[in-house]
């Protein structure tokens, strides 16, 4: 069972590759080179929570697949 549910807001998304470049084992692209989640189950899922982290846009939104509860953005 993969660790995060991932979320993608492809509204705000600024398709600058990072999800793709930093995890293509998880990201593929589609034709408008926005991110799609192919394989949540990585090996590697605090990649995923540095990329949420980092995507510019906060684009990524990540719950623990578990208890569904709101890993990141952090509520204020
Ligand atoms: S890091 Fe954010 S802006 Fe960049 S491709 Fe991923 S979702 Fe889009």
């Amino acid at each position: 069972m993969p660790k995060y549910h991932i979320v993608i807001d492809r509204d705000a998304c600024v398709a600058d590759g990072l999800c793709s470049d930093k995890a293509p084992d998880v990201f593929v692209t589609d034709d408008e080179d926005k991110p799609i989640v192919a394989n949540p189950n990585t090996k590697w899922p605090e990649n995923i929570l540095w990329i949420a982290k980092n995507c510019p846009v906060e684009a990524v939104s990540i719950f623990d697949a578990e208890t569904g509860e709101k890993v990141w953005p952090r509520e204020e």
